[in-house]
């Protein structure tokens, strides 16, 4: 029989006897049992989370902290047995998936040190007029396949750092390595504060119109974004939405192709593309567009797709049937279409285990659908470019507007060249580097709000205002 994990409710490890399977993506098989919780473990969840903010929104910056530190603790001394479960459910090579789990440890402590201090707009003889911010109360966290522990942790620590409770719902793609993370966090986190429960897609709407929830937190696809907007809008709970994006990379005549060519490869390939901020349009300027090309194929042929877990892998399979298929018919529609592959696109991708070979386009157009929409796999579409002027409209013509990067020797060229970039974050000369002090929010239909640094805090805050007028009762 498979482990069965089960979900963390007011400081207890509970199921209700009905369980969804966990399958491996790149064997197939059945790894796990998660419960599927309906309306009954919500309103219990929600309960508990409601009735633990009573006390937890006067708990001390420092005691807040310490639960933070705890849960960043926890999850550093359990990392070898969390990496391997993660692999195990999301494909990720060992190396990424180690990764992301020191990642969530070092985020989660780099959080913990993020406070709002209260502001004094006014005091003087007349009026004394304070800024603070307080907790919104329960939050609803709905969390995507591809980062499961790294978008746990950024929902759970602000969360409770601004003094919040959550009840936080991962993907039910990859649920098991936070339902372990709950197991193991469950003594160490006031009851109630955190509570994590699993279900099919349809519990994510009854989370979003749950009448006793304050805030949404969403990490997903923008198609869902939006839904939950929707959801959010009966009673006007405050969200925050990171979603989909079609980030643009930008490489200039300068770049030296044999510097940016790997690059350039993990930026498009870690995670098998299934990155909200990986490179999905790379536009190369045609001076050097042949020589980077032809050095990022190369390099592409050096890299072993295959199960996370062996050795020498260094591209995991899709995470799930769905993206599979969708990936794959992006990939037929740019065959049918006549579309030049550099790499991939002429192997049948049967067997066991959503693999895709890493697909590279050599200049497809750029109305392709496999340009124009994100494709989240492992997929890289070159285009090459004549104008800088050119280049910018070409990557500004996007719904989405989440990140991007310019790869240039000149950093003032670069800059200026980012600050025309219709993106939250720009990279110059990298890509992904998140920092944990930093905003990192979407523009357009890429999000609504942000996450990280103070600003993502305050998301989970109301301003408040108190004013005292000093000089008008006392005589
Ligand atoms: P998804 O939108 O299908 O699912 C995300 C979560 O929402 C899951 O937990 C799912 O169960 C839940 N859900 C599904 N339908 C819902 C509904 N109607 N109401 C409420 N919840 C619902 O996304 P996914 O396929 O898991 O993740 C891939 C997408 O996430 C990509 O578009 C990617 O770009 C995006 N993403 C964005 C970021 C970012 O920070 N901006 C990070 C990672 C992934």
């Amino acid at each position: 029989m498979v482990t069965q994990y089960k979900n963390l409710i007011n400081g207890e490890m509970v199921d209700n006897g009905q369980w969804l399977d966990v399958v491996n993506p790149a064997t197939e098989e059945v790894i796990g049992q998660v419960p599927s919780a309906g309306a009954g473990e919500l309103d219990n969840a929600v309960a508990a989370a409601r009735a633990a903010f009573k006390t937890w929104k006067k708990a001390t910056f420092e005691e807040r902290q310490a639960v933070c530190m705890a849960i960043s603790g926890v999850i550093k001394e359990n990392a070898d047995e969390l990496f391997r479960l993660l692999t195990s459910e999301q494909g990720k090579p060992h190396a990424q998936a180690k990764g992301e789990i020191f990642g969530a440890a070092g985020l989660a402590a780099a959080q913990s040190t993020l406070q709002l201090e209260e502001e004094i707009i006014q005091d003087d003889d007349t009026r004394l007029h304070r800024h603070r911010r307080v907790p919104v109360g329960v939050v609803g966290g709905i969390v995507p396949w591809n980062f499961p522990i790294m978008m746990a942790i950024q929902k759970i620590v602000p969360a409770l750092m601004a003094g919040c409770t959550i009840v936080l719902k991962p993907s039910p793609f990859t649920p098991l390595t936070t339902l372990r993370i709950a197991e193991l966090i469950a003594d160490k986190v006031p009851a109630g504060t955190v509570n994590i429960i699993t279900g099919e897609d349809v519990l994510g709407p009854m989370i979003t119109s749950h009448a006793d929830i304050d805030k949404i937190t969403f990490t997903g696809s923008t198609a869902t974004g939006k839904k939950i907007m929707e959801g959010a809008s009966a009673d006007l709970k405050r969200i925050t939405l990171e979603l989909g994006g079609n980030d643009a990379s930008i490489v200039m005549p300068d770049a030296d192709p044999k510097k940016v060519a790997e690059q350039l490869f993990w930026a498009s390939f870690q995670n098998a593309g299934q990155v909200c901020i990986a490179a999905k349009r790379v536009y190369i300027h045609e001076d050097i567009y042949d020589e980077l090309s032809q050095a990022i194929a190369d390099f592409a042929k050096t890299v072993v797709v295959g199960d996370g877990s062996e050795q020498g892998t260094g591209v995991g399979p899709i995470q799930n049937k769905k993206q599979y298929d969708r990936v794959l018919e992006l990939i037929e529609d740019a065959k049918d279409n006549g579309y030049k592959f550099l790499t991939g696109g002429d192997k049948d991708p049967s067997g066991t285990g959503y693999f895709v070979p890493l697909t590279i386009l050599d200049n497809p157009p750029e109305d392709a659908r496999i340009v124009a929409e994100e494709q989240f796999g492992p997929v890289m579409p070159l285009m090459k470019f004549s104008t800088e002027e050119e280049v910018i409209a070409r990557a500004n013509a996007s719904e989405y507007g989440l990140a991007g990067a310019v790869w240039t020797a000149d950093t003032e060229k670069g800059q200026e060249i980012a600050e025309q970039l219709e993106t939250g974050t720009v990279w110059i000369n990298e890509f992904m580097h998140l920092s944990p002090f930093a905003p990192f929010g979407g523009h357009k239909q890429s999000g609504f709000g942000a996450e990280y640094g103070k600003e993502g805090l305050k998301e989970f805050t109301y301003p408040q205002v108190i004013t005292v007028k000093k000089d008008n009762v006392v005589a």
